[in-house]
């Protein structure tokens, strides 16, 4: 059965709850997502397989799901005081500067694409919406409205949140005192340093490609007020489950949350609903050692790049799951080879159950290992013992086959691994600078049986060696009977 209760870590509390929903039935979360000035990195789509987990596991647990995930197009600044630059307006510069087209709005058109075609490699579903924060700037201005008597000041730069308006502010962040310290106080007449701007004003003589009017004069809603609005709007506060990167737990949540007190007149935090959500979740950071995550980095870690270099994106996605969402996780090549190689064989255990109709796992063999995946999962989410009952699960012997496929089916529901969208062939992907396309890589093989067939050793020792200099490596005796892989 699926009917564990699910227990989720809340980063405002820092305890694990037992989720219980808002809304009798219904689970509505939201997930900050990207900044379309450039393109998602691996470290970046980590935070939307978290989500897809969290969303895949909340409908399986029958909850009816409503999943916002927003697009920041506007807002969003190069560095976390207030007074760096918006990045979209910052790429289209730089785009200008070395003479590409710069029409802010087709840059965040193309990167906003670019990253559905991450989420759509990744099988991380679709939200109920893709919210994108210019479309909410009305709204925004509502809301800034609503509190700015209360809760905001006017600098020349723009209009500016009191921290000091709200009871517990930074209570998420655990690290900002009285006078916010170890925030950066970068803004000329800022009441305290862990202020920040609602509405960022166009300075006189300046014009950016986005502004719009506002009662503070023309300008750019700050970034933290895109989200309070857009949670509000379309799941109602408070709503259930807020997520995001665990950087976003230092500034960006902390803002929102102000905001959400001030726009509802809501008390303290000792009650985790007056923030706008009843649990805030945090995924940890993919680390990378060389600093190839940096989006600075000329060849930086795109999805597309390990695409390129032959792994299948779910490869990836297999990588994620087998850390929990909390602990960081390191990436290498190696790590990730070994991620596909584990997809393989669970791909390679499921080919016999492909054209097999799912019937009912209901059976003694079966059900312990359901209960052993339902505990792991409705324990904050952990995947990696999750994917053991799956392979545990692959592994049953003299079991009747769709009563197998009826519990692989319900695993991959949650776990998003389209084992059974997937073969051994579609897992093997072209590096794109391969030499030997699949064909001239079976006739090599077929002439170099056809050799040891003859005892002519020097021939096959041949063809084997020509083959591994153009990068395909023979694996002979290879107890999963893979003939070769790009090595
Ligand atoms: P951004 O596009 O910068 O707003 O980031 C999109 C999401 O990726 C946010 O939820 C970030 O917290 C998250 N994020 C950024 N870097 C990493 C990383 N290295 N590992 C995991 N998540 C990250
Ligand atoms: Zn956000």
């Amino acid at each position: 059965m699926n009917d564990a209760p699910l227990q989720l870590f809340n980063s405002l509390t820092r305890s694990l709850e037992t989720f219980v929903p808002v809304h009798a039935g219904e689970a509505r979360v939201y997930t900050c997502g990207p900044t379309v000035y450039n393109y998602p990195h691996i470290g970046n789509m980590r935070a939307y397989v978290f989500a897809d987990i969290l969303g895949r596991t909340l409908s399986w647990k029958g909850f009816k799901l409503t999943h916002i995930i927003n697009i920041t197009d506007v807002g969003h600044l190069t560095d976390d005081g207030d007074a760096g630059e918006d990045k979209l307006e910052k790429m289209a510069a730089e785009k200008a500067r070395q003479g590409e087209k710069a029409d802010i709005w087709q840059i965040a058109k193309h990167y906003t694409e670019a990253y559905w075609d991450d989420v759509k490699a990744l099988n991380i579903r679709q939200p109920a919406k893709w919210s994108i924060a210019t479309d909410y700037i009305a709204d925004m201005l509502d809301f800034a409205k609503s509190i700015a008597d209360k809760h905001c000041y006017e600098l020349d730069s723009g209009l500016y949140f009191d921290t000091s308006t709200v009871a517990d502010y930074g209570r998420l962040a655990r690290a900002v005192t009285e006078d916010g310290e170890g925030r950066i106080d970068t803004v000329e007449g800022k009441r305290h340093a862990a202020d920040f701007a609602i509405w960022r004003k166009t300075p006189p003589g300046e014009k950016r490609q986005m502004e719009w009017d506002s009662p503070w004069g023309k300008g750019a809603p700050g970034w933290h007020l895109e989200c309070s609005v857009m949670g509000e709007r379309l799941l109602g506060f408070p709503f259930d489950i807020h997520t995001g990167g665990i950087d976003h737990r230092e500034i960006h949540h902390p803002n929102e949350i102000a905001q959400n007190q001030a726009f509802c007149g809501c008390g303290g935090l000792d009650d985790a609903r007056n923030s706008g959500a009843r649990i805030w979740m945090h995924n940890n950071f993919l680390v990378e050692r060389s600093g190839k995550m940096s989006k600075s980095a000329g060849e930086f870690l795109r999805l597309q790049l390990l695409i390129d270099k032959g792994y299948h994106p779910l490869a990836y996605r297999m990588m994620c799951l087998q850390a929990h969402y909390r602990s960081e996780l390191e990436f290498s090549w190696e790590g990730l080879g070994a991620a596909l190689t584990r997809l393989k064989r669970i791909v390679m255990a499921a080919e016999r159950l492909q054209d097999v109709a799912a019937t009912s796992a209901d059976h003694p063999k079966l059900a312990p290992l359901l209960d052993k995946f339902d505990a792991a999962i409705s324990d904050d989410l952990n995947t990696p013992i999750a994917l053991t009952a799956l392979e545990d699960a692959l592994a049953v012997k003299k079991i009747d086959l769709g009563q197998k496929r009826a519990l692989v089916e319900q695993m991959d529901d949650v776990l998003g691994l389209d084992i059974f969208g997937m073969t051994r062939e579609s897992l093997r992907l072209r590096p794109k600078d391969a030499q030997l396309s699949d064909a001239d890589i079976e006739d090599a093989l077929t002439r170099r049986n056809q050799a040891r067939a003859d005892k002519d050793f020097a021939t096959s020792d041949a063809i084997r060696d020509d083959l591994a200099a153009k990068g395909v490596e023979v694996m002979d005796g290879d107890p999963l009977g893979w003939e070769w892989k790009l090595s």
